[in-house]
């Protein structure tokens, strides 16, 4: 069952179309992921989800509900990530739960939210005498704390170090098992092809494609390449006659075998007829980031800093 439904979403801003007729669908208890580069239009995607921009054309459902004209039920079943910058300074991390707890019917016990994300003991803390990375863990607590149905990230994980985004990790792979039903907007390939079941991919107000992460991957080509130091010399011309292997080139000491389907067994097989140790042996496959690349063209930016 479809629990987001977007269908020829337009939005305008002046001579800037930053929505220009998207379409998708997010299911029940899945995790979809929404990557693209600066200025693509993912947060006037979810904002406009959140019914906090209003379309220029289109049709948005959410929980079988609009976004504009049910915006009282869709709050309390839809939990959005604040932006850090919208909580005074001076509120403590109890005072920021309780009051955002009594806007809901059934909220959830915030303390087991802050054990759960790790912010035990900073009950009484100032907000802002957090760290970023405690902010950041404070605002997904807060988007949990309604117990909603479906839950928005946005740059869920920028700033933290990578214990702490791993962590933050296992917290929405925990939401995810209890039935929640996630969408994560997202600039770290690595975060989403650990998280997410399936990511739509935002190129200037465009969708490029919605797949799985295996599914995006696969669009690029299935090329692997193993790269080796040989023990003994070796005549590339028995490499690049393997059925499988495109091409063979070196690296200094470094041999570069490219090909596909079965490469890695063939030149592996081969190197051991002819009693050739492939030392330091890495074989390296097409990643997410790969097929990001291939379909924006867009270099990634990966901060990782406090002060995004
Ligand atoms: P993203 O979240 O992918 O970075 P946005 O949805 O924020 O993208 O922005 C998409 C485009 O729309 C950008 O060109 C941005 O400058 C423009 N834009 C977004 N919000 C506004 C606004 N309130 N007023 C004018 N232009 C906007």
């Amino acid at each position: 069952m479809a629990v987001i439904e977007v269908a020829g979403l337009v939005k305008t801003y002046g001579e800037t179309r930053a929505v220009d007729g998207v379409s998708f669908e997010v299911q029940e208890g899945e995790i979809f992921g929404i990557v693209g580069p600066n200025g693509a239009g993912k947060t006037t995607i979810v904002e406009s989800v959140e019914g906090l921009r209003q379309p220029d054309a289109g049709a948005i459902s959410v929980l079988g509900l609009d976004p504009i004209r049910d915006r009282y039920e869709i709050t309390e079943r839809l939990g959005a990530q604040l932006q850090e910058s919208r909580l005074q300074d001076k509120i403590r991390v109890n005072e920021a739960l309780e009051l955002y707890a009594s806007f809901y019917r059934h909220p959830a016990d915030w303390r087991d939210l802050l054990d759960r994300l790790g912010l035990e003991g900073k009950e009484t803390a100032r907000y802002a005498d957090l760290s970023g990375g405690q902010k950041q863990r404070l605002a997904v607590a807060l988007a949990l704390v309604g117990s909603p149905e479906v839950a928005i990230l946005d740059e869920l994980t920028t700033g933290l170090d990578p214990q702490a985004r791993r962590d933050t990790w296992d917290t929405i792979e925990d939401i995810k098992r209890a039935g929640v039903t996630v969408v994560l907007v997202t600039h770290f390939m690595e975060e989403a092809d650990r998280l997410c079941d399936r990511i739509m991919v935002i190129d200037h107000g465009r969708v490029a494609a919605i797949d799985t992460p295996a599914g995006l991957i696969g669009r690029i080509g299935s090329k692997q390449r193993l790269r080796f130091r040989p023990s003994n010399p070796l005549d590339d011309g028995l490499l690049s006659r393997l059925p499988d292997v495109s091409a063979v080139t070196h690296e200094g000491p470094q041999t570069i075998v490219t090909g596909t389907g079965n490469v890695v067994h063939s030149v592996t097989a081969l190197l051991a007829q002819q009693h050739v140790i492939a030392q330091d042996l890495r074989i390296e496959q097409a990643s997410l980031e790969d097929a990001y690349l291939a379909l924006t063209g867009d270099a990634l930016v990966e901060t990782g800093s406090e002060n995004r």
